[in-house]
């Protein structure tokens, strides 16, 4: 008989940084050997929690949530820690395998929300007469094509956190900046120089504290890996990348030139050689049948 098992992990709710301090601290409850801290902080001063799943050598780095409005990256890890959480529990197979067995083998860490103050203002959780809705509003004010706050992906300071990262910086700004984002935005910004901003920034030295063999980055949309950044090829990474294409049906292929340079993997990349990964997941439905996914993706 199957032990009853409550579910903690919603995937029907606009998930934002309240929510998933609760979930975690129930997680956290319901499974004794996952491991909490915190990378460091956001703008608005809110601790960035990583998960600890597993106590093997190898060490694994997962994140999501670094754009605002692909939020929902956040939810999926997090019901994968659950699932995978879950499975240790009660000694099961994960995707084919002993779950225990990828417990010894892994450290997985899983920084799930990586900008959390952007999340908050695009899951609708912040008062609208608040002057941190009105500081976002302002900005945002410059960029009428941009709706918001559904086209919202930088962080507080309308700098996007994914073209911070030291790996051809100069050439995503002059890209950016030919766009036309040449100042705090809703998106595209690529700052003042790399890793002003402190969600980038823990990012950066939490990376550097460890020794990752592998990362993935959690974007979305459009069922596609992402592997390479300029000629750089990780030993194994493409092996690796066509097991994942071949097990999510996702596409394994080339980043669009406009978005190839300042990006974190680009620089796991870049400074490890190691395998390093976007995955774009999923893909934006026609109908409104699910608000969740059709409204937010992008
Ligand atoms: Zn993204």
């Amino acid at each position: 008989m199957k032990e009853n098992v409550t579910e903690i992990v919603p995937t029907n709710v606009s998930y934002s940084y309240r929510i998933l301090k609760e979930n975690i601290k129930e997680l956290k409850n319901t499974y004794a050997f996952l491991k909490v801290g915190s990378i460091g902080h956001s703008v608005l001063k809110k601790k960035i929690p990583y998960i600890k799943i597993g106590n093997g050598k190898k060490e694994v780095l997962y994140h999501g949530g670094i754009h605002a409005n692909e939020w929902i990256t956040s939810t999926l890890l997090m019901k994968f820690i659950e699932n995978f959480s879950r499975a240790i529990s009660l000694n099961e197979v994960i995707y084919g395998k002993p779950a225990k067995h990828l417990f010894s083998m892994v450290s997985l860490y899983v920084i799930p929300m990586v900008n959390p103050d952007g999340i908050d203002l695009v899951t609708g959780s912040l008062e609208k007469n608040s002057n941190i809705y009105k500081n976002y509003l302002e900005i945002s004010k410059k960029y009428k094509n941009i709706s918001f706050p559904d086209g919202w992906k930088a962080n507080f300071n309308g700098v996007d956190l994914n073209l911070q990262f030291p790996a051809k910086w100069e050439e995503a700004k002059r890209i950016k900046f030919s766009q036309g984002f040449t100042n705090p935005a809703p998106r595209d910004f690529v700052g003042k120089e790399p890793l002003t901003e402190p969600e980038a920034l823990a990012l950066y030295n939490f990376t550097l504290k460890h020794n990752f063999n592998l990362s993935i980055s959690y974007h979305t949309q459009g069922k596609e890996i992402y592997w390479q950044f300029l000629d750089y090829e990780p030993p194994k990474a493409k092996e690796i990348g066509e097991e994942f294409a071949k097990f999510s049906g996702y596409k394994l292929t080339k980043v669009p030139y406009n978005s190839s340079f300042a990006g974190y993997k680009d620089w796991f990349i870049q400074n490890y050689n190691k395998p390093g990964f976007t995955i774009e997941a999923g893909i934006r439905r026609k109908s409104t049948i699910n608000f969740t996914v059709s409204r937010n993706l992008s």
